[in-house]
């Protein structure tokens, strides 16, 4: 009966629409996947079958969710939660593979659908989220949770969605609606102009233009080339042209020795949407910050920052600050000494002048050939793509017993891309990875780990996941195979990360499986990420690629002290954007403040030392406009993370001991979304972190 409802609703939809319903027997969505592993057929996957999918797919969600609100039976966790969690099969189905693609394998119709769909998906959206029958239910379920016999992983994913609804306003009276909807409306029109005007700052408003070869001195030749090359696209052919967009702005500040252009440039950078004309983001990051407030007021939170961070590990903007206070002493201790190292370097060349902040890329560059004198191409031969891969399977072997075997008959999106199976220590298939890892038109820039099917349970049985990594790594030339950078190895390590996080999930429910806090997520990658430069690993991986030989142990130790080179830096301008961005979101009320007054009162109560600048100034800020409000912590806090959880096995005398990595896959990895973050990592580590080992890692003790 069910079924028959959602059809005749899904075919009404698509015909009002104006979709037709072309390929309604043979569009692989609507049907179990035939492949190896139920891996999406990707071979029999047309363009012409996502709308028609997504379609049916909001279709039934929505005819799923009329059932549940139209029930007559009392709300229980069966008929409203479960049912809830269990909606929208083929939605999720289509949206996996879509936005994958759309990410991986683009192309212009892929785009189009895009444009096409994403309105309708947050109308779909908005219409679950707004849905106040829906939301009673729920609320009747979570006020009676205590007395319901439910366990703890029910109650968990009860407190999940009744928090969702509430903190989207669901609670609110059609009063306080109408004002949140007034506020968010407003919200977006503000958040969208600071990133236009932002845009502007970036690409067009400022030019270094030069016009005299001497101007150019210590560049190196990509750099210069690539400025004539910006030069003569726009009609200046002949001279050479550096912008604010960092590939072109930052060998400047490395490497060009003329130190009045150097400031001129770092200048233009500083000073982008604060030159009161009408690019100038001042208002509208007064205006944001002020809605923002009001907001987490009418929410029942006395700040925005609270409002965020009560979600998160963290659980109050106190321990954030903390948290940050704490890792800025040490840090700008580090940074002061080596500035002076610098100052040195200036007066032994006899500049009669102070370091200023435009100085600190050009002689940190020079102090780094002082003391580590590591060109990069000295260490690429031994980071080959195939062993850096065969290194990184090596360490979840030894972790926890896994192995990867490349998979022949499955179908892949594209030639390149590789997939294997991932099984357990008894050869139980736990999952599909696939990897995707060089640069093509239609594929988005940055390394990323996604999925193309999360795990979940049918009728009591685990669904085995389907991940992916995609990166853009250099391709193999001639007889050299695809080098990676130290960094791009990382980054291979850190995807890997998050992919394994991804396979051992284990939770019955859709909704908190493997739902990591925003400060959380990043410690399975960040965790991987101590492996890649350990001894032990890099004599198992890092071969040169020609003679097979290892990385040689001088080589390993000059790499691994070159790794804490400038950390100070890096540090102290992180946690001074941090706290900028925790100060924007912490107004009580709305107020009226000389934004660039707050922002150099903010910077002077942390006492941040002057030739370092916040690593974003407020009016280019751009990272709290969108995700990351009251959030640009994350990645330190999960930092602290990573850093403790490996220093369990470091203490243990044993980077692969069992115990340790058993108990870390099932607390965290497994069942990371069960419960708060800090109660899952107590479990794991049998107490709270430390500063210690991350201020070790850094250099920074
Ligand atoms: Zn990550």
């Amino acid at each position: 009966m069910k079924n028959i409802v959602r059809m005749i609703i899904s075919l009404l939809l698509l015909n009002t629409l104006g979709f037709s319903q072309d390929n309604k027997e043979n569009n692989p969505f609507f049907t179990e996947y035939t492949t190896p592993f139920k891996v999406p057929p990707f071979d029999k996957i047309d363009t012409s079958h996502y709308i028609p999918a997504f379609m049916r797919g909001i279709a039934e969600q929505q005819a799923e969710v009329d059932v549940i609100t139209n029930t007559k039976e009392a709300a229980s966790f069966e008929n409203t939660i479960l049912a809830y969690d269990r909606s929208g099969e083929i939605l999720t189905k289509v949206g996996n593979v879509f936005y994958s693609l759309n990410s991986a394998n683009t192309n212009e119709a892929m785009q189009n659908i895009a444009r096409k769909i994403s309105p309708l998906i947050t109308q779909h959206r908005d219409n679950l989220s707004l849905n106040d029958k829906l939301f009673q239910r729920i609320k009747a379920v979570y006020l009676s949770r205590e007395k319901s016999n439910l366990d703890n992983d029910q109650k968990r994913v009860v407190e999940k969605y009744y928090d969702d609804f509430v903190r989207n306003g669901a609670d609110l009276n059609e009063a306080d609606k109408t004002k949140l909807r007034e506020i968010n409306q407003q919200l977006s029109a503000a958040s969208l102009g600071f990133g236009e005007n932002l845009l502007a700052e970036t690409n067009t408003n400022f030019k270094l233009i030069i016009d005299n070869k001497a101007d150019l001195s210590g560049l190196p030749d990509e750099a210069v080339n690539a400025a004539a090359e910006t030069a003569k696209k726009s009609g200046n052919e002949g001279k050479w042209i550096f912008t604010l967009q960092k590939p072109s702005m930052l060998p400047f500040l490395q490497y060009a020795q003329n130190r009045s252009l150097r400031e001129k440039l770092y200048t233009g950078y500083l000073m982008r949407g604060n030159n009161n004309d009408k690019y100038d983001n001042k208002a509208l990051i007064l205006k944001i910050a002020n809605l923002r407030s009001e907001r987490a007021k009418l929410l029942g939170y006395s700040t925005y920052a609270e409002y965020v961070i009560s979600n998160n590990m963290a659980k109050t903007p106190e321990k954030v600050y903390d948290l940050l206070q704490k890792i800025l002493e040490p840090a700008q201790k580090a940074a002061e000494k080596d500035k002076n190292e610098m100052q040195q370097i200036i007066a032994k060349e006899g500049g009669k002048f102070n370091m200023e902040s435009w100085d600190w890329w050009y002689y940190a560059e020079k102090l780094k050939k002082e003391k580590y004198d590591l060109e990069e191409s000295e260490v690429k031969p031994y980071f080959a793509l195939e062993n850096v891969k065969q290194g990184m399977f090596y360490v979840a072997k030894k972790l926890y017993d896994i192995s990867f075997t490349k998979l022949a008959n499955v179908p892949v999106y594209n030639p390149e891309v590789e997939a294997f199976e991932v099984k357990d220590k008894a050869g139980a298939h736990i999952g599909v990875l696939y990897m995707d890892y060089h640069p093509r038109s239609g594929k988005r820039v940055g390394a990323w780990c996604g999925s193309f099917r999360d795990q979940s349970y049918e009728n009591g049985k685990r669904i085995t996941p389907v991940v992916t990594i995609v990166t853009n790594f250099t391709r193999a030339s001639g007889d050299t195979p695809a080098l990676l950078t130290w960094d791009e190895s990382n980054t291979l390590f850190h995807e890997f990360g998050h992919a394994l996080a991804a396979i051992f999930t284990d939770g019955k429910y859709n909704r908190t499986a493997g739902d990591l806090a925003r400060d959380m997520v990043e410690l399975p990658s960040q965790f991987m990420e101590n492996y890649a430069g350990q001894p032990e690993v890099l004599n198992v991986y890092a071969k040169h690629y020609k003679t097979g030989e290892p990385i040689p142990s001088e080589l390993q130790k000059k790499l691994q002290k070159s790794l804490i080179f400038n950390e100070g830096f890096v540090t102290v301008e992180y946690i001074a954007a941090s706290i900028l961005d925790l100060d924007w979101h912490s107004f009580k009320s709305p107020q009226n403040v000389d934004v660039l007054k707050f922002e150099s009162e903010s910077m002077a109560k942390i006492k941040l030392m002057k030739e370092i600048l916040p690593r974003y100034r407020t009016t280019y800020f751009n990272h709290i406009i969108g995700g990351y409000a009251a959030g640009y912590y994350v990645y330190l806090w999960a930092a602290v993370l990573d850093s403790d959880a490996f220093q369990a096995f470091l203490d243990s005398g044993n980077i692969f001991n069992k115990e340790i990595a058993n108990r870390y896959r099932k607390y965290i990895l497994t069942e990371g979304g069960n419960d708060d973050g800090m109660i899952q990592y107590a479990k794991f580590r049998g107490k709270e972190p430390t500063l210690e080992p991350l201020l070790r890692k850094r250099g920074l003790n």
